[in-house]
């Protein structure tokens, strides 16, 4: 039995998204004492919009916020699969692409800040510059703040994960591309869709555009078959003229889209890729979420897993009693399962994407097949009852 009850009581949290602040919260509720280090000088509104499976919808509910999460859904309906000249082909269905239940990530992110602002402490626009472990702890300096000891540090900070370069080297290592690039971003709804998308696709490229807010916004998506690029990950200029190269041949709406890119400032761009790793934890140091187990936007899994795996984690260091070591193979021999079968989905959904357009018959069909509704039940997890009351 683990003589050192309460150890391991402060831990540093290097990711502000999903899979970070959901972690704050259970840790809070356990009894440890979590700080967020974010290096976005703010929270981020808007971004793309995410879904949930059944376990994730369980943490949900017992953190409270599973009514909320519902009235942020987008309500999003069929979509139309358009050709060059913008004539609908087939539908495709709501439940292939949303599932039963998506919001947009910034809302859910600040659905989980609110949640957990009272309790941690948050510091935005700093980031982790080293680690140094010892027996006791771990020495952390920051970009910008003075260094800090603390007994834990937890890499929730994303497929980049600069926790993971620090813990277990570069992620040329860790990282598998998986053949396509996508760029997403904001603009205003101008075709006048409501609650649904338009979807293009031409061998090895697609572009789409989907309402968000209530039809009064519109998110746009351009999607391409590359093996992996060089480019500089912090010039969106750089990366807008990628795309635009890319998509320069037209079709359907894609010279507008391109102008409207061209303007957007919300604007994100990536590779679709996926991290292995054999273990996910070195000394005092663990990974949460897509740092440790992305398994690509093509899975739909993402945010589910990174709070499923956050509630599994500060489960098991609460269960016992932060002994680490034992609570971070716990939580890796439960949160396994989940990610091989969410990284067989990903991939699953990248090699589609190097298909022929689907016909009506094969949408209707991955309908049909749609794994789980998320209106449903949530899938019960194991129960960790927190020591202190929400
Ligand atoms: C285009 C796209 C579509 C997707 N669609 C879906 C979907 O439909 N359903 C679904 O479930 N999932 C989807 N996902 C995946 C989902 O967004 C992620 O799996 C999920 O957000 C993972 O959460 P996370 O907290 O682990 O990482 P992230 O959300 O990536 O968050 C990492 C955080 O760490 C911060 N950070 C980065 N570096 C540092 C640093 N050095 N120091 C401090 N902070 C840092 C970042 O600013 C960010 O806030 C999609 C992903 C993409 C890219």
């Amino acid at each position: 039995m683990n003589q050192n009850k309460n150890q391991n009581r402060t831990v540093l949290i290097s990711g502000g998204s999903v899979a970070g602040p959901a972690l704050a919260y259970w840790l809070h509720r356990h009894g440890f004492t979590p700080t967020i280090v974010e290096r976005a000088p703010e929270l981020r509104d808007g971004g793309y919009a995410v879904d949930f499976r059944g376990e994730a919808l369980d943490v949900l509910d017992r953190m409270g916020l599973l009514a909320k999460i519902r009235a942020l859904d987008t309500e999003m309906g069929d979509a139309a699969m358009v050709d060059a000249e913008g004539r609908t082909y087939a539908t495709l269905p709501a439940a292939v692409f949303a599932g039963d239940l998506e919001v947009l990530k910034g809302d859910l992110t600040r659905m989980l800040y609110e949640a957990t602002r009272e309790d941690v402490e948050y510091v935005f626009g700093d980031s982790i510059a080293s680690l140094e472990q010892d027996e006791d702890g771990v020495l952390v300096t920051f970009e910008r703040g003075t260094p800090r000891r603390f007994d834990l540090v937890v890499g929730a900070d994303g497929l980049h994960s600069r926790t993971r370069a620090l813990a277990f080297g570069p992620e040329e290592e860790f990282i598998r591309h998986l053949g396509i690039y996508t760029a997403i971003f904001n603009l205003d709804n101008y075709l006048g869709l409501r609650n649904t998308g338009r979807l293009y696709a031409v061998p090895g490229k697609a572009a789409n555009i989907f309402t968000a807010r209530d039809n009064t916004e519109a998110r746009a998506a351009f999607h391409f078959a590359a093996d992996s690029l060089e480019y500089d990950r912090r010039d969106p200029a750089a990366q807008k003229r990628i795309i635009a190269d890319r998509f320069a041949d037209g079709g359907w709406e894609v010279p507008r889209l391109l102008k409207e890119m061209d303007a957007s400032g919300e604007f994100f761009f990536d590779s679709n890729a996926q991290v292995e790793m054999d273990t996910w934890s070195a000394g005092r140091v663990v990974l949460l979420g897509d740092a440790g187990y992305c398994a690509g936007p093509t899975s739909g899994r993402g945010t589910s897993q990174a709070l499923i795996g956050a509630y599994l984690l500060a489960g098991e260091l609460a269960a016992r009693d932060g002994d680490h070591t034992a609570a971070f193979a716990a939580y890796e021999q439960q949160m396994r399962p989940y990610v091989a079968e969410h990284q067989a989905l990903g991939q699953e959904g990248a090699e589609r994407f190097f298909m022929p357009a689907p016909t009506q018959e094969i949408l209707d069909m991955l309908a049909a097949n749609a794994p789980e509704n998320a209106r449903t039940e949530p899938v019960r997890l194991r129960d960790y009852t927190p020591a202190t009351a929400a």
